[in-house]
């Protein structure tokens, strides 16, 4: 049999600990007997970030840049106690926020079904996707404790140095104040990043806000969002025959309760980090779980939803047995080589990741699975297994498939 070609190289940026390990077993065991592996190699690894002065993640987001499509290993953000453990120059900042304000992105997430794990809600037949908008509002916020007697006031200095003035509160007792900005540029992006994605999905799109008490800040998501669908992508949604849909936040979450799923959901960025760990927990577990960012300009990044899984990394060190989920790495590496297969017109590549999924798939459907999984697991012939087991029980379904 010969192996696949690939035309353009898929963007490959290396992590951290447990995942690091399962990267290496992913492309040994699944990925080389049956590609010739085309990509542009980029060591994440904290070591190697510390080495560059962190240069690394700016050239692997540049080159993502360039090519188009990356895939991403769970890379580690340092606190103070890897300083000592990796004897750090600096306490490097987190390389999927650098990666993500470079490409400007919006991250999508969907849960990855299987039978036997059920969902809490047993509605939720098909997939939910949460569209998450990583910019500004509450985390890029100024806040302050003000005491009672004062006066709070929102003040603009105009480019022309003018002033306008709007009250917050005249404090009779102490109290609290905050302010968050958010950017018209940003907003736009984010709409884009959502209108392409469910394209791509040729699923619906639902956004919801809290426009009615926040009548400029939220109001302006809500403008924007409309003003770009009805101008560019109205008439693309009708020939795909889906939707664009606004809703109030709290009519939202009521109907995503009832709903069967089956869409995207677009949440501003405070929403999107609470519904996101909901949806994840509802559906039973982050590694299973996709990652994706899209830039607005059309360039993928596909990791992982979860972490290094350091604990299973130190068992691994004392040569311990692990039996580390690894499908959400697994997903990474099919989402870029469908998504790159996609953009070189290689549908042998195309091919590949959607057997390369369903192996998986059928691999756990079976009743062969990772610890995670086990434990939630509702089949009754389950079995155990470690994490090279998985994925050469994974390569067994794959074989047969090709
Ligand atoms: P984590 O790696 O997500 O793991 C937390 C716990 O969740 C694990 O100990 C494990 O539970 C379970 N878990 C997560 N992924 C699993 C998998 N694939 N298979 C089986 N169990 C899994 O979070 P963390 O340990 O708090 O963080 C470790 C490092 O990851 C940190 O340095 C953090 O900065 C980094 N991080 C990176 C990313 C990213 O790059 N995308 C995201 C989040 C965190 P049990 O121990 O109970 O088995
Ligand atoms: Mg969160």
């Amino acid at each position: 049999m010969s192996k696949i070609v690939m035309k353009t190289p898929l963007v490959e940026m290396d992590g951290d600990e447990m995942t690091r390990i399962i990267w290496q077993m992913i492309k040994e065991i699944l990925l080389e007997p049956y590609i010739e592996l085309n990509t542009e190699y980029y060591d994440l690894g904290l070591t190697h970030r510390n080495e560059t002065d962190d240069q690394v993640t700016v050239d692997s987001a540049n080159a993502t840049k360039k090519y188009g499509v990356a895939v991403k290993c769970a890379t580690i953000t340092p606190n103070a106690a890897r300083m000592p453990e990796y004897n750090l120059k600096q306490m490097w900042k987190s390389p999927n926020g650098t990666i993500r304000a470079m490409l400007d992105g919006t991250v999508f997430r969907s849960p990855i079904l299987v039978k036997g794990v059920t969902p809490y809600i047993p509605t939720w037949t098909k997939p939910i996707t949460i569209a998450r908008h990583a910019y500004g509002d509450v985390y890029k916020n100024t806040e302050m404790v003000v005491k009672g007697g004062s006066k709070a006031e929102l003040c603009v200095t105009n480019a022309d140095g003018t002033e306008e003035r709007s009250l917050i509160h005249s404090f009779d007792g102490d109290g609290i104040i905050q302010g968050m900005h958010n950017l018209d540029s940003s907003i736009s992006s984010f709409a884009r990043a959502c209108f392409n994605y469910a394209l791509d999905l040729k699923q619906d799109i639902w956004f919801a806000t809290k426009d009615t008490i926040s009548k400029k800040y939220d109001h302006t998501f809500k403008d924007i969002f409309q003003e770009i669908f009805d101008n560019e992508y109205k008439e693309k949604f009708d020939e795909a025959g889906i939707e664009y849909f606004y809703t109030l936040i709290d009519d939202a979450v009521a109907r995503v309760v009832r709903s069967e799923g089956g869409y995207i959901w677009a949440c501003k960025n405070y929403d999107g980090d609470v519904m996101s760990d909901m949806i994840a927990t509802a559906f039973g577990s982050l590694a299973m779980m996709t990652s994706v960012l899209v830039s607005p300009d059309g360039v993928y990044e596909y990791e992982a939803a979860h972490g290094t899984v350091q604990r299973h990394y130190y068992k691994h060190l004392k040569g311990e047995e692990t039996s580390t989920n690894s499908v959400a790495t697994l997903f990474a590496w099919s989402g870029a080589l469908r998504k790159r297969g996609e953009l070189d017109n290689t549908l042998e590549l195309c091919d590949f990741a959607d057997k390369l999924e369903k192996a998986t798939i059928q691999t756990i459907e079976d009743g062969v699975m990772t610890g995670d999984l086990y434990l939630i697991s509702k089949l009754e012939n389950k079995k155990k297994v470690n994490t090279r087991e998985f994925l050469e029980e994974v390569n067994l379904r794959l074989k047969d498939m090709i």
